[in-house]
């Protein structure tokens, strides 16, 4: 089971978008994938329609109360993806897990135990799992950190893009030294790109100088049809299929599948 973080703290960047996307080209290319909502905003939980039952427990439950993760699991529309969703009490979890743990490597390791019973229950053996993070660096994205192999970095074609990054990259590099040292920066993928703009091809031009090959050779374009998929319940791929979004979140897949 191969665990990827889609995180950057900067908001609105296609964390989600890539999250769910990127899960539904794996599931298509055959892959049994796991897209799981960290965000108390629930925009992936809203952007798959999953509804949890009366009785359902979500991604609260399994990091603060230690539900089993595979209590939150819910099948979605798209054949191999399955999705655990959030709910708005995650908003606490700071709060929460402070007062419950003292020691810091136990708060930052709620998901990591979580999803290594998991794994360990797994009879769909699920391959890939994808953490959609929320936009800050706060207890959630590090305990998606704490528990991932390598880190997936949204990023859209902007001026302060360079800026953000390197604050990540610390942080990255801060939880691998002292809380996962098996974690990797897989990459770093653009977003909402507009080729017709100079800005955009200046940004990808000096953050691949910055970074080479840690930058991801798929870039989804801006997509009106991409953007619009979440309000089906649906990612692109069934809404749709011949979009140039379903093409570049292809690509990502293969680029995540040859490494
Ligand atoms: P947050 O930080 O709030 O969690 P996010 O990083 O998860 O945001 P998304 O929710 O994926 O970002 O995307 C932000 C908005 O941009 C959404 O309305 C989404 O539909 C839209 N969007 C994402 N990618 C694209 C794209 N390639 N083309 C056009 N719109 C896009
Ligand atoms: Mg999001």
């Amino acid at each position: 089971m191969r665990v990827l973080a889609v995180a950057n703290q900067k908001g609105g960047v296609g964390k989600t978008t890539t999250t769910v996307n990127l899960g539904a080209a794996l599931a298509e290319a055959g892959r049994r994938s796991l897209v799981v909502d960290l965000d108390p905003q629930g925009s992936l939980t809203a952007s798959l329609d999953l509804r949890i039952a009366e009785d359902g427990y979500s991604t609260y439950d399994a990091i603060v109360d230690g539900e089993p993760l595979a209590r939150t699991v819910l099948p979605t529309g798209v054949e191999n993806l399955s999705a655990c969703p959030s709910d708005p009490s995650l908003a606490g979890v700071d709060l929460e897990l402070a007062a419950e743990f003292r020691d810091p490597k136990r708060r930052a390791s709620r998901l990591r135990e979580s999803l290594a019973a998991f794994s360990r229950s797994d009879s769909a053996t699920t391959e890939f799992v994808l953490l959609d993070c929320p936009p800050s660096l706060g207890l959630l994205t590090v305990n998606a950190l704490v528990a991932a192999d390598s880190v997936l970095v949204p990023m859209q074609c902007e001026f302060f893009a360079m800026q953000g990054l390197s604050r990540l990259l610390d942080t990255v590099a801060r939880i691998g030294e002292s809380w996962n040292p098996d974690l990797q920066l897989f990459g770093v993928f653009f977003t909402m790109v507009d080729r017709r703009m100079n800005l955009s091809r200046q940004v990808i031009a000096e953050v691949r100088r910055g970074l080479g090959r840690q930058v991801l050779e798929a870039e989804v374009p801006r997509s009106v049809r991409l953007a619009e998929a979440p309000s089906f319940g649906l990612p692109v791929q069934l809404y749709d299929p011949g979009s140039k979004a379903v093409a570049a979140y292809s690509k990502l897949a293969r680029e995540v599948l040859s490494r």
